[in-house]
């Protein structure tokens, strides 16, 4: 079946389906994005970040500086597309470049203060797909900008590392590196452009590819000939000017202040081309090939390339659907508290007067309301995970009372509608060691 096949859901006939690298999110599975997103509001607000939500598509020019450059040194593509006004755009496919567009459009630079940010949403990417890798996929991020100062780079990878840790993802590993600047990376592009040429007929096709494009490129290989020759090749930390030495000195130095363990990597060269001084990584083992759930560095000098002022900036974009794998099993998990079963359909209105009271007092709870038989619901109260089932008859509801089940142990109680929201409340808090 061709691709153009595949993507509309085939021929005729053929089922439809999502387009080939994208996927649908559904329960439980989205109860544990919406904790990694919780958990992200929750840290990046105490770090005195603001979200920032900008379009989904741009005007293509947004991502002309670095992105472009680097996705098709990738051998990757963007979502371009020309609108029925002419106009050429492109579904975002990063969120830096967006967060700048609208940091600049709306002068939020006048003030000179450090401004915080972050983002949440999807980003699209014309690349091949597989496990952890996807052609919409999520991204949440941050952008500061305003200073040079390395406490800023600490404190994005401290706050990054936080809200990973309290996730309770296992085996975070954090690896950081220095890529230089304008003052040392010239200097050392050569000297790596004639390493690379010496050893040109041994690198992979790729490879070859890359160091036309940007030689940097080529420590990203992961072909295993490449890997072995990218030991020989100088590093960008063994070249770096006396400040930009000590600007990534005084990054460690926080981390190790702080306790956070880091491994300093001298071959992380960061994807994105814009990069300069910090780059880091975190990855986790939880995750197979695909195993890099953040990534970042400072991109001083993008602000004013996409015209601002010369305003410095240091972020980091996470992968939502890789922190959702590397995620603990058991997380994300919103129990229902009760299943309402009514044994008429003429009770309906009163049993939805009843649960509109319990979810009005934090209770959650849910019910089938399709006039099916009492067993059928009792099925679905099953199904639904819920550990009571709350059951309105015709003649307990004129004494004013309901029938309480345990789920798991089949004990019913009678309970009157007067102290029914205490007593779901005592019998879900003891239900729930959490509590
Ligand atoms: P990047 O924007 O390329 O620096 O990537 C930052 C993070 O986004 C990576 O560490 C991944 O977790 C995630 N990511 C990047 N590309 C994809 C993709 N195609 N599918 C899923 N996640 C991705």
């Amino acid at each position: 079946m061709s691709e153009t096949e595949q993507q509309s859901g085939g021929g005729k006939n053929q089922p439809l389906r999502a387009p080939r690298g994208t996927r649908d999110v559904i329960s439980p599975e989205v109860e544990r994005w919406q904790d990694v997103e919780r958990a992200a509001h929750d840290t990046f607000g105490r770090y005195g970040f603001r979200e920032m939500r900008t379009p989904i598509f741009e005007d293509s020019s947004v991502f002309e500086k670095g992105t472009i450059e680097t996705l098709q040194s990738a051998q990757k593509g963007m979502y371009r597309f020309v609108d029925l006004g002419g106009h050429e755009l492109t579904l975002r496919p990063e969120g830096t470049p967006p967060v700048i567009r609208a940091y600049v459009e709306h002068n939020l630079s006048h003030s000179k203060d450090v401004a915080r940010f972050y983002y949440i949403g999807p980003m699209f990417r014309y690349e091949r797909p597989q496990k952890g890798r996807y052609r919409q996929f999520h991204q949440i991020g941050v952008e500061v900008f305003g200073s040079e100062s390395a406490a800023l780079d600490a404190e994005v990878i401290d706050m990054a590392m936080t809200w990973l840790g309290d996730l309770g993802i296992e085996s975070l590993q954090l690896f950081i590196n220095s890529v230089g600047d304008h003052d040392d990376r010239p200097a050392y592009m050569e000297k790596l452009i004639e390493a690379q040429k010496d050893l040109l007929a041994e690198m992979s096709e790729d490879s070859r590819r890359r160091h036309e494009i940007n030689p940097l490129r080529v420590f990203d290989s992961k072909d295993p000939q490449d890997q072995l020759l990218i030991e020989k090749f100088p590093t960008i930390l063994d070249h770096l000017s006396p400040q930009n030495k000590a600007h990534f000195d005084e990054v460690c130095a926080y981390l190790s202040d702080w306790g956070i363990d880091y491994n300093i990597e001298p071959r992380l060269v960061r994807g994105l081309d814009y990069y300069r001084r910090t780059v880091f990584e975190v990855t986790s083992s939880a995750l197979g090939a695909q195993n890099s759930l953040l990534g970042g560095g400072r991109y001083d000098g993008l602000v004013e390339q996409m015209g601002g002022d010369n305003i410095p900036g240091v972020g980091f974009a996470a992968g939502l659907e890789r922190i959702v794998l590397a995620l603990p099993e058991g997380a994300g998990a919103t129990p229902i508290d009760c299943y309402i079963v009514t044994v008429s359909p003429k009770l309906i209105p009163q049993a939805m007067k009843v649960m509109r009271d319990l979810r009005s007092h934090g209770l959650c709870c849910t019910a089938d309301f399709q006039g099916r038989s009492v067993k059928a619901q009792m099925k679905a109260a099953n199904r639904s995970n819920a550990p009571i089932a709350v059951i309105f008859g015709p003649d307990e509801l004129s004494k004013g009372v309901c029938t309480l089940k345990m789920m798991e142990s089949g004990e019913q109680q009678e309970v009157s509608l007067e102290i029914l929201v205490e007593d779901l409340h005592r019998i879900v808090h003891m239900a729930d060691p959490g509590n």
